[in-house]
């Protein structure tokens, strides 16, 4: 973030953070991109560390501050650097959320501080073989039955999808409703029928596991349901401003990372008997980049102070996701096109961003969904 929006705690929160990813994060992570996973171990020394859950209370193992620059910091610090196996930004942006407004004192109790130490790792569950921009359409059901939901269906492409401990799945509660019989359930690893697909190969995001879960008549008990019955869609919808900023952040991450290394290699690259970065098109092309990135830095620092103030509204988080993730696609294009060949070595830093940035355009809600909320919100 622009420091002077960072007080001294963030400055020395965002060291910390840097020095934890040079420690125990880059050293490891081609091997955990040959893996498909992160280890158990970085997300146990995260939580040690105050990685995790920073607006937890205190008692739970958190900070206690309710302020989005300390998750901003992690995400943005950790897909500059290229790490984005590591998946802290969905434990903390994403799932968070859920767990500080909808848990009851018991699931409190229970799971709270185990989730803030990296015992318990999370993910949600939404997106299914069928249905993914049509979120209403889920088919995979829970039906009530005494003292237990009965869930059946199946889920796809979800993040911390192998290693999670705990998923947050909607799910029908009232299969003949679309929006109203969504609800919420907690389901542990571990819970008989619930199993999990193959770990899911893509063209990026190595290092980071996204599965299948699947689900065949489980019983979760009705202590699982998280908040209200039939309210899912609502916290879904609710939650996913912030989920859409954090997106927007780690594009910011990712650009200022990617143009680092870029413009380190423009100076070292000769070509015709000087640096490549003296070509009157790679000045300018640098030139652009470092403009746009510095407004996208201007209006996702603007995102967070208003998220902070609760005044994030979700055209303004549809704008932030897709306009940054567009950005990050295109710069990140532009910089391995002036690494030439070595651009598109998979040793050059550059390749990874290239391939990790394209799915931004895809989860969070698809950028052309982020642009129906924008014509919407202007009255069409
Ligand atoms: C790496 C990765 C991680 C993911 N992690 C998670 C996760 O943790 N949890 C989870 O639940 N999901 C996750 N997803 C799923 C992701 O959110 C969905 O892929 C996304 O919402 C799009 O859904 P879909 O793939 O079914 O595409 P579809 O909805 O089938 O869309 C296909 C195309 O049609 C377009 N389209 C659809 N509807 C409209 C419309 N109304 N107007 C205009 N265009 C439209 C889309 O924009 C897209 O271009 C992940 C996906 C990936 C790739």
């Amino acid at each position: 973030m622009q420091e002077h929006l960072l007080e001294e705690e963030h400055l020395m929160f965002q060291d910390a953070v840097r020095a934890f990813i040079a420690k125990e994060v880059t050293p490891y992570h081609e091997q955990w991109e040959r893996d498909g996973q992160v280890s158990r171990e970085v997300w146990l020394k995260g939580g040690a560390q105050g990685m995790l859950c920073m607006d937890f209370p205190e008692e739970y193992g958190g900070l206690g501050v309710k302020d989005f620059r300390y998750n901003a910091i992690v995400s943005q610090e950790f897909f500059k650097a290229g790490a984005s196996g590591v998946g802290f930004f969905l434990h903390n942006d994403v799932m968070a959320p859920y767990f500080l407004e909808y848990f009851n004192e018991a699931q409190k109790k229970k799971y709270m501080s185990k989730i803030a130490s990296g015992e318990m790792i999370t993910a949600i569950a939404m997106t299914e073989p069928g249905t993914g921009s049509d979120l209403a359409n889920i088919k995979t059901t829970a039906i009530k039955k005494g003292d237990h939901y009965v869930v059946n269906g199946a889920k796809t492409f979800i993040t911390n999808g192998i290693m999670s401990d705990l998923v947050v799945v909607a799910v029908k509660t009232d299969p003949e409703q679309r929006h109203k019989g969504i609800s919420l359930l907690l389901l542990e690893r571990g819970m008989k029928g619930f199993t999990r697909g193959k770990n899911l190969d893509k063209i990026g995001m190595k290092a980071q596991d996204t599965a299948e879960l699947f689900f065949e008549d489980v019983e979760v008990p009705v202590e699982n349901l998280l908040g209200v019955e039939g309210q899912g869609f609502y916290y879904l919808m609710h939650n996913l401003a912030q989920e859409r900023l954090a997106l927007g952040v780690i594009a910011i991450g990712a650009v200022e990372g990617a143009l680092e290394h870029t413009v380190q290699y423009c100076k070292d690259r000769q070509a015709f008997g000087r640096s490549i970065g003296k070509f009157q098109n790679s000045r300018f092309k640098l030139a652009e980049m470092k403009t746009e990135a510095t407004i996208l830095r201007t209006f996702v620092d603007q995102c967070i102070m208003e998220l902070n103030d609760g005044k994030l509204t979700s055209e303004k988080a549809a704008m932030v996701k897709y306009w940054a993730t567009d950005i990050q696609c295109k710069v990140v294009d532009q910089c391995l096109q002036l690494h030439g060949g070595y651009g598109y070595m998979t040793e050059y830093p550059i390749a990874k961003y290239y391939v990790d940035a394209r799915v931004q355009k895809i989860y969070g809600g698809t950028n052309e969904i982020m642009k129906e909320i924008i014509g919407r919100s202007m009255g069409f």
